[in-house]
């Protein structure tokens, strides 16, 4: 039974997910190294990480890879579409944290249709742009769970494309495709984690993010 740990630092903080399956994987990695650090010192050790998966360059949700990357020697995958972005103010919008750009190294690239086996979870990578260029959500059909960055959040909410490298042309487009999906149990970037009627949940996401255009 794979089980999953909200470990981020705090509540202004990107979601971090600690996924406890055969291989232990963390989904994004905040901005607070020492807090999350030490939240997954509540269920293993942060050496038996072995990959951290970013669902985008935002600086809330990997301002904190190199540290995680030092502290766990995981590898660190990105979307092939972000490579660029990596320590780069504008399109991290590290500047509206008042930061700089993380830097870090990239591992390995993320393009959609990639599996990622954990062990009993596959995570099936979804390319869905419009909060970011190169966002992405993970999936797998028949745990039926979602990590959903910041493509759709929980009531109906969805990521601001008001950003560099957003759109919202392409966001209804990404949501599309997740309310094709069978969730039940979303992990999104921000917001807490539901297990409570997702599929109509992401249905509203769908109907707001139309709405917007
Ligand atoms: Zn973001």
């Amino acid at each position: 039974m794979v089980e999953v740990h909200k470990v981020s630092g705090a509540a202004f903080d990107g979601n971090v997910y600690l996924v406890l399956d055969e291989h232990p994987i963390l989904v994004d990695a905040g901005m607070m190294a020492h807090t999350t650090l030490n939240n997954i010192k509540k269920y293993i050790d942060p050496l038996e990480i072995e990959l951290i998966i970013l669902t985008h360059c935002h600086h809330d949700h990997a301002g904190a890879a190199h540290d995680l990357k030092q502290a766990t020697g995981a590898k660190l995958f990105l979307s092939e579409k972000e490579i660029g972005c990596v320590g780069d103010q504008l399109t991290t919008v590290s500047y509206l944290f008042g930061m700089d750009a993380p830097e870090y190294e990239v591992d390995g690239t993320l393009k959609d249709g990639m599996i990622l086996d954990l062990g009993e979870w596959k995570l099936e990578v979804l390319e869905t742009p419009g909060h970011s260029s190169g966002s992405i959500c993970l999936y797998d059909s028949a745990a039926k769970i979602l990590f959903s960055g910041d493509t759709v959040f929980p009531q109906g909410s969805i990521g601001r494309t008001d950003m560099y490298g957003g759109s919202i042309d392409s966001l209804v487009k990404s949501i599309e495709r997740l309310s094709q999906l069978d969730v039940k149990t979303m992990y999104p970037g921000h917001m807490e984690i539901t297990s409570r009627d997702v599929n109509r949940q992401i249905q509203m996401s769908l109907r707001f993010a139309r709405g917007n255009l």
